[in-house]
């Protein structure tokens, strides 16, 4: 079983009627319920409100993967919280960065870069490519998914030149945008995954849901190890003490 925590700030869902209209019970609630059916995911959520927003190391120790959605309070989420999540990451535990969690403090951390774009809130219809149809992220999608409205994210994005890029996006205002990022950061896998303004039903969307599927069991660790940086010995070969070879 993947064994996966949804973190949400759970702020616009409060207080805008636009968005608590797509997300009453908030956005961490709707992307948990799509992920309950599935047979080998196990999912709880946590919230910015939470004690230590929920991410305590016990739960952070008990989690394979762990979705990201915040935006307004980014500022709120405590640095030795941030840090945390990074050490986790490095540890082995998969990230997934959803939306505006390009600024997230983890995520940022991660990255070591201001994770900066350009932006338009001006229902945009997006049309988001596949650029690499054999990774494991595009499964079950076909050349390209429309979204009817989305926030435009566009570049340059200031991120790290991604290891595997997934999606690109395209907007009908012109823009373009890296969409879908893959990264490995020590032994830990993270995926940027664009999509997601709250006034929006992106997560309502069936192939937003595939992707986020498909980016929980790829980023889901096949164990967790702390590199260390030890002093070691020389191998040798016989029993302790003889001549060493080799
Ligand atoms: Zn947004």
């Amino acid at each position: 079983m993947i064994s996966v925590t949804i973190f949400n700030e759970f702020c616009h869902e409060k207080f805008d009627e636009k968005v608590k209209a797509i997300y009453p019970e908030g956005i961490h609630k709707t992307i948990a319920s799509f992920l309950e059916t599935e047979e080998d995911i196990t999912v709880r959520t946590v919230t910015l409100d939470d004690e230590e927003c929920g991410l305590t190391q016990d739960v952070l120790d008990s989690t394979d993967v762990l979705l990201w959605w915040g935006h307004l309070r980014h500022g709120d989420v405590p640095d030795h919280v941030a840090h945390r999540v990074k050490d986790a990451v490095q540890s082995g535990m998969g990230f997934i960065a959803l939306h505006s969690a390009h600024h997230s403090k983890p995520f940022k951390l991660l990255m070591g870069t201001t994770c900066n774009l350009s932006w338009r809130e001006d229902d945009d219809k997006e049309r988001i490519w596949v650029v690499n149809p054999t990774h494991p992220i595009a499964q079950g999608i076909d050349s390209y998914f429309e979204l009817e409205g989305e926030e435009m994210y566009s570049e340059p994005f200031g991120i790290p030149e991604p290891d595997q890029l997934v999606f690109i996006g395209w907007y009908e205002g012109g823009e373009v945008f890296r969409s879908g990022c893959c990264y490995q950061r020590d032994n830990g896998k993270i995926f940027y995954f664009q999509p997601g303004h709250e006034s929006f039903p992106t997560y309502h969307n069936p192939s937003v849901q595939t992707v986020i599927k498909n980016a929980i069991r790829w980023a889901a660790p096949m164990k967790k190890i702390r590199l260390d940086c030890p002093h070691v010995q020389k191998l040798t070969y016989g029993v302790p003490g003889s001549h060493r070879r080799g």
